[in-house]
């Protein structure tokens, strides 16, 4: 579903992704785990070209990535994206967030995608919420709410980057459990975490990052209890 094939990519002096071969089957979970720095967020940005690269290719779904326009545009919506900071419109109610989307890019009735955002927000447990603006949820049902707009789009692959990182502890698992949800449903994920319990739990690989390479990856099994290089030793001591 995704393919990165020798991809380079410089800020200035900094080479930040370095000989990156990158691939992830459908319905795979690949969760991408390393250092600070090591260019985990540079690496999903890329997957639907927020960042562009140098060199190198990127395919979704066997179709190469365009440079701009149109078709990128087509291919992004084919990419849901959830970050750390919500990033849902304050303005807008949780349901018009879920609608608009495929509404103004998909081009989709309004009754038709408010039906599909009520099935989608219920799946992820706000359904109650639909009327509200985002500052009255709490930080998780925010998160939930941004899952939810972006399976709004029917999106081939999810990308998680650290979704869990700004959410107070106790809100943690229930953004987690939607999480292994859509895993189970056989969804294709990119998830940048810290939460070994989920890269457990859900993932069918970890890829282990540092200095902008793909230094390791392995079964969550074998990465944890066995790790083979010494950078990936020495991050799993710090972490766990
Ligand atoms: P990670 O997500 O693993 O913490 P990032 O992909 O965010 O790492 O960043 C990798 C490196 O690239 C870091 O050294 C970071 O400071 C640098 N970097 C990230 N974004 C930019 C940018 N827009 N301009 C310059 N340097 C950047
Ligand atoms: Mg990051």
């Amino acid at each position: 579903m995704v393919r990165m094939s020798g991809v380079q990519k410089w800020f200035g002096d900094l080479h930040v992704l370095q000989d990156i071969d990158f691939e992830v089957a459908t319905g795979e979970v690949v969760v991408v785990i390393g250092p600070s720095g090591s260019g985990k967020s540079t690496l999903c940005r890329a997957i639907n070209r927020l960042e562009p690269i140098n060199e190198g290719t990127i395919e979704i779904d066997g179709v190469p990535l365009p440079e701009e326009g149109k078709a990128l545009a087509k291919l992004r919506a084919e990419v849901g994206m959830v970050f750390q900071s919500f990033n849902l419109f304050s303005h807008k109610t949780v349901l018009e967030n879920v609608t608009l989307g495929p509404t103004k890019v998909l081009g989709k009735p309004k009754a038709e995608a408010e039906q599909r955002a009520h099935e989608l927000l219920e799946r992820v447990g706000v359904a109650n919420q639909a009327g509200k603006l985002p500052a009255q949820l709490s930080g998780g049902q925010q998160q939930r709410v941004a899952i939810a707009r972006a399976l709004a789009m029917d999106p081939k692959v999810m990308l998680f980057d650290e979704p869990t990182s700004a959410l107070d502890p106790e809100m943690i698992s229930e953004v987690l459990e939607t999480m292994v949800d859509l895993a189970r449903r056989g969804m294709t994920m990119v998830v940048v975490t810290h939460e070994m319990g989920f890269a457990r739990t859900a993932a069918d690989r970890v890829v282990f990052m540092a200095d902008g390479r793909i230094v390791e990856q392995n079964t969550p099994d074998e990465f944890f209890t066995n790790p083979q290089s010494d950078r990936a030793q020495d991050f799993l001591g710090k972490i766990l």
